[in-house]
């Protein structure tokens, strides 16, 4: 007898721009499941933090924003004329401030937090609770759903990776110059593997997708495949 796919719970985790975002809206959107950018939500907190000039440099002022932690409030909405998921922050849309740079570049080290993981570890938790959904970020399938249905992991050289956030940004109208996009996706890996709070780790039972030279479409052949191959179809 099939599994009930809609009560499936797929996590996605891996590396800094390696498409998790890209192939988890092509599943979400394939199986009629919910997609949470759980990334969007650290990037929120990040543009809280700015917004309240808690951050100078690489330096946060921990103890005012943990005080602040409360009147967080992140939530995704679908925009009724494009159809595609985006992010609010305490009410407003904020999809296209936290794609920036600026905060790309300071999103890693709010994230190593333990006040910030928790906070958002339990909203992904509640969104969860009802399954039928694919979500991606760090700690997804170490952390939030440990016993997630489907756990993958996704890498890809961080040369490719630059270069397809650089031309992402730069078709939405940035300015920005090539390794400066390759210095902060080599710097975010390094912050995101080594903190102590949750580090980037593929759990022992996700399976490897390296996606350097696969495709779009590639990619989601092998993940239906897989989902074949665990009885999911
Ligand atoms: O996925 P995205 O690149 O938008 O994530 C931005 C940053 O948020 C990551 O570099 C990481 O520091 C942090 N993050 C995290 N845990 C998650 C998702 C994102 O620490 N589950």
């Amino acid at each position: 007898m099939k599994k009930e796919l809609k009560k499936i719970i797929i996590a996605i985790d891996g590396h800094s721009s390696c498409g998790k975002s890209t192939v988890a809206k092509d599943i979400a959107q394939r199986f009629d499941l919910r997609y949470v950018d759980t990334g969007a939500m650290y990037r929120a907190v990040t543009l809280f933090a700015l917004r309240k000039g808690l951050i100078k440099g690489q330096t946060v002022d921990a103890d005012t924003l943990q005080s602040k932690m409360e009147e967080v409030e992140v939530l995704f909405k679908k925009n009724p004329v494009t159809g595609i998921v985006e992010t609010f922050l305490n009410g407003a849309n904020v999809e296209k401030e936290i794609r920036t740079l600026e905060i790309s570049s300071r999103v890693s080290v709010v994230s190593t937090f333990g006040f910030v993981r928790r906070r958002l570890v339990q909203l992904q938790q509640a969104m969860g609770r009802e399954g039928g959904l694919v979500m991606d970020g760090r700690d997804i399938g170490t952390v939030v759903f440990p016993n997630a249905d489907l756990k993958i992991f996704m890498t890809a050289a961080p040369e490719i990776r630059a270069k397809r956030r650089y031309d992402e940004m730069i078709e939405k109208g940035e300015q920005v110059d090539f390794n400066s996009v390759l210095e902060n996706v080599k710097q975010r890996d390094f912050i995101d593997s080594t903190r102590a709070e949750s580090p980037l780790i593929q759990a022992p039972d996700a399976w490897l997708l390296d996606n350097g030279h696969l495709d779009r479409s590639q990619q989601l052949f092998l993940v239906v495949e897989k989902l074949k191959e665990l009885g999911w179809l």
